[in-house]
């Protein structure tokens, strides 16, 4: 790097952006790109990506081609950089053709600073052939990790971007993700011809950001109260799985003083901008939504992000909760999840279109996200650790804060996963755990009836625990692996190879202690 190219990114920043130093990387990171290298960037959300391909993109010849899976989101990507002076368009699929051939004929006049594309776009022959005919100053490859197919959003198109290495040797490329385990870092490298590249990867600590994870009871009591005693009058986002329980959540919130709105893909595209314009414009909105919501919104306020239902991956939950405390203020984290949450998703990768390598692939994904709900040590640095980043116990999650006791419940174990040998053996059945605990506990249902399962040799050996307890133990025996959903899709349980060694004795089972954690939270709630 030279004095000229560092003073010319000081410059741009200033002029273009307001801004009077880089953060981070970013300086490295732009000159290196400026001086013709590639990079690869490793970055939290929030930390400020975009500036490290914008800034190059002013500073060299030509324009900066921006690559970017959210085709949702160019248009305003678009209008903020117009809204700073800087000459940008997009091209993708929404467009009309008289729009397009404007966006084209700028483009080869050299009159644009930055392009943003669709990755379908840059597959088609007629599209390299199109840029070939400009001048480009960089490839920027956005959300990178969608060339992973391990990774948990693997985007096909992606795939192609190897192809720019080939066509575009002397032009720089930077790929940009804000979500990549090792292994994901490795495939962004290989598949995306990355072999030269410097790589650039920044701690992915949040620091202000508190981790929580409660069982969940009474789930939306349980988000109110959290609302209520901790962060309201508060922005904050909710995740919920379906459109459903987006809707009655936002509802049931709104009719308890929470200025709560849905979001989900359900609702009329007008409708849902409004929503979105709101959120950004005014004080403590709460948006209660299915994932669709916050990919590249930039609201440095939002205090705290909720997740009602268990988040499909590690990378998916770090990425949602990561739309909190971008300001760097305190900021929460907070989730409920329980056993049904383990079940359904089990039954969704059992129904799953695909092959058996996908499916195998969301459960390692599932299994990782049990891990980090079970876990007795620090969230952050499960979380961290995941990532390949190693850290000390962070002081500023609940396990830290609370830590959890541990019990051996290496009996309580036993009696369960006898309880499924034995219907499974002696009587050819399966259960789910509502029935298996009624068992336990001798509760006199009408199926215990049809089924004489008082007269099982374990039929209500298990008084000593409630039955919220028993549904904890249940969900961490299937986080530990030491108990399975099966796949008949009904989420009857099934003992593992794991189970045998529990049952024999000769493998004790340590279970985190948690019932009494909801109750003493917020007041209301508790069940
Ligand atoms: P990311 O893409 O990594 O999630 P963004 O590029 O959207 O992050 O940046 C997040 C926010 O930080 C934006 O509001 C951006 O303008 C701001 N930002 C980025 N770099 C700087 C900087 N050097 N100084 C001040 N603000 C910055
Ligand atoms: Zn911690």
């Amino acid at each position: 790097m030279t004095e000229t190219t560092a003073s010319a990114a000081l410059e741009t920043l200033s002029r273009v952006f307001g801004y009077d130093s880089f953060r981070g990387d970013q300086a490295e990171v732009i000159d290196h790109v400026i001086g013709g290298g590639d990079a690869v960037v490793l970055m939290p959300t929030g930390a400020g990506k975009s500036l490290c391909y914008q800034v190059p993109s002013l500073v060299r010849h030509g324009t900066g081609v921006v690559v970017s899976p959210l085709i949702a989101l160019m248009h305003d990507q678009v209008e903020a950089m117009k809204a700073v002076g800087v000459k940008a368009a997009f091209l993708n699929s929404t467009q009309d053709p008289t729009e397009r051939a404007g966006v084209e004929r700028d483009y080869l006049a050299g009159e644009l600073d930055l392009l943003y594309v669709a990755p379908e776009r840059l597959s088609s022959e007629s599209t390299k052939r199109f840029l070939e005919s400009g001048d480009i100053a960089l490839f920027a490859i956005d959300e990178a990790h969608c060339v992973s197919q391990w990774g948990h959003d693997f985007r096909p198109d992606y795939l192609a971007l190897a192809e720019l290495a080939e066509r575009w040797p002397d032009v720089p490329r930077i790929a940009l993700t804000a979500t990549a385990t090792e292994a994901t870092h490795k495939e962004i490298t290989q598949r995306l011809s990355m072999g030269e590249a410097k790589h650039f990867v920044a701690s992915f600590d949040r620091p202000n950001i508190q981790y929580r994870i409660d069982p969940k009871v009474e789930v939306r009591k349980q988000l109110l109260s959290f609302i209520r005693s901790e962060h309201s009058g508060d922005a904050g986002i909710v995740y919920a799985m379906s459109r459903n329980t987006v809707e009655k959540t936002a509802q049931f919130l709104a009719a308890n003083g929470v200025d709560a709105m849905p979001y989900h893909a359900g609702l009329d595209s007008r409708l849902r901008a409004q929503t979105q314009a709101r959120f950004l414009r005014d004080e403590g909105v709460v948006i209660v939504a299915t994932i669709a919501f916050g990919m590249g919104i930039d609201k440095p306020d939002v205090r705290f992000v909720a997740h009602i239902d268990l988040p499909k991956s590690v990378e998916g939950y770090y990425q949602e909760t990561g739309r909190a405390g971008r300001d760097g203020l305190p900021s929460t984290a907070w989730m409920a999840y329980g056993l049904n949450d383990v079940v359904q998703q089990r039954r969704m990768i059992d129904e799953s279109p695909g092959d058996l390598a996908h499916r195998r692939r969301l459960s390692a994904h599932l299994d990782a996200m049990l891990a980090l709900c079970e876990t007795v040590s620090c969230r952050r640095q499960n979380l961290l650790g995941y990532f390949g980043q190693k850290s000390e116990p962070c002081g500023n999650c609940d396990t830290c804060l609370t830590p959890p006791e541990s019990w051996d419940g290496t009996v309580a174990a036993q009696k369960l996963l006898s309880t499924v040998v034995r219907l499974e053996r002696e009587r050819n059945q399966r259960f789910g755990a509502g029935h298996l605990v009624d068992i336990l506990r001798g509760k006199r249902t009408e199926r215990v009836g049809q089924w004489k399962h008082d007269e099982l040799s374990t039929w209500g050996i298990g008084t000593e625990l409630s039955e919220q307890q028993w549904r904890g133990v249940v969900r961490q025996l299937l986080a530990q692996g030491l108990l399975a959903v099966n796949d008949d899709g009904y989420g009857t349980l099934v003992i593992t190879a794991d189970s045998a060694a529990v049952l024999s004795g000769s493998r004790a089972v340590q279970l985190r202690k948690e019932a009494e954690r909801v109750a003493t939270r917020g007041g209301s709630g508790s069940g």
